[in-house]
């Protein structure tokens, strides 16, 4: 058998054109479109790209779009006066800021400074609990399980009654995303296992699954014989395991992998998602969905 490929890359136009189509709606109607700022601390070359495309997409999709550089040396009181100052603005509906931050400057109080209704990463307290009471509750998803289960949804994969097995127990990626699978409602009433590093038979959990999501960031930790015939395979892993020069550009580029050996899985599951080009272009689009969100919760619309 070979696997249908979920690709991350054909979605996100899909979705950035529904989210543009939108944003013109919205501003017909109501004369306003949705504000994002990024903050972005220092001068740290991967940051700068994240934050660089972050602010682009915004762009093309129709949002007003922020970028406040700070220095390096920006004082947390500082950093907390500038949250307050974007948590006050009505023209901005989420705030984002980029990690990691400096040493001198403590994460988890940045972000929880950020007002849960503009927290539109999805990380602060508030929006985990509302994510984990679910139905109407939920707010902003975080993005990159925001986008999974998109990605499930729209390759038409049946999740009401499926066994799930979700692999890594991060906030990020592996907790939420168990939980959001679990939830009633569309995309989910799954039945959701949760594996990591303690798991006695890690294989045998797997080959139960007819939905792997695997998150661990080791390279090829899956491989063929875990993976149910016909199941579908989300690989959220992005491991750097060289380098090479880019056809294209003639730079150097690293070389990606993922956490399912992807050509030996292809022929056995159902569907798969290829590493680079499946989950990782979701990430930033469902950022723009959750600030589009954020605007129309502030509307009435939603
Ligand atoms: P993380 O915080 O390092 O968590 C990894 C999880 O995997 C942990 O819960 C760990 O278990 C588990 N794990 C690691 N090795 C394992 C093994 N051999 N067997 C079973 N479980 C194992 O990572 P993360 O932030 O969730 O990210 C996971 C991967 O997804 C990384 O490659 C990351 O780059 C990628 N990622 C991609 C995107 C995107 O594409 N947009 C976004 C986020 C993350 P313990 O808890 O027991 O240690």
């Amino acid at each position: 058998m070979t696997a249908k490929l979920i690709k991350g890359t054909e979605i996100r136009e899909e979705i950035l054109e529904e989210i543009t189509r939108e944003v013109k709606e919205i501003k017909e109607k109501h004369g306003v479109v949705p504000g994002l700022v990024t903050i972005l601390v220092g001068s740290s070359p991967a940051s700068i790209s994240y934050v660089t495309l972050k602010i682009k997409t915004a762009h093309r999709v129709g949002f007003t779009e922020i970028q406040d550089d700070q220095p390096v040396d920006i004082s947390e009181e500082d950093l907390l006066a500038l949250i307050e100052k974007y948590n006050k603005d009505e023209s901005i509906n989420g705030i984002l800021v980029q990690l990691p931050l400096p040493k001198h400057i403590d994460d988890k109080k940045i972000l929880n400074a950020i007002d849960p209704d503009k927290d539109v990463d999805g990380f602060h307290p508030v929006n985990v609990g509302r994510l984990m009471i679910g139905g109407d509750e939920v707010k902003f998803p975080p993005c990159t399980p925001f986008g999974i289960q998109e990605m499930i949804i729209r390759a038409g994969v049946e999740t009401s009654g499926a066994e799930v097995v979700v692999v890594g127990r991060s906030n990020i990626v592996g907790k939420p995303i168990a939980n959001m699978m679990v939830q009633k409602g569309p995309g989910a009433n799954a039945t959701v296992t949760i594996v990591h590093t303690r798991t006695k038979d890690l294989a045998a959990h797997c080959k139960r699954a007819d939905i792997l999501i695997v998150a661990a960031g080791v390279p090829d930790l899956v491989k063929p014989e875990w993976i149910k015939p016909g199941a579908c395979v989300i690989d959220v892993g992005v491991n750097r395991v060289g380098e090479k020069i880019s056809e294209k550009t003639g730079k150097t580029i690293a070389i990606l992998k993922g956490d399912v050996d992807f050509d030996a899985a292809k022929e056995i599951a159902g569907y798969i998602t290829p590493v680079p080009g499946g989950v990782g272009p979701m990430t930033i689009t469902m950022l723009m969905l959750n600030t589009l969100k954020s605007l129309k919760f502030k509307l009435g619309l939603m």
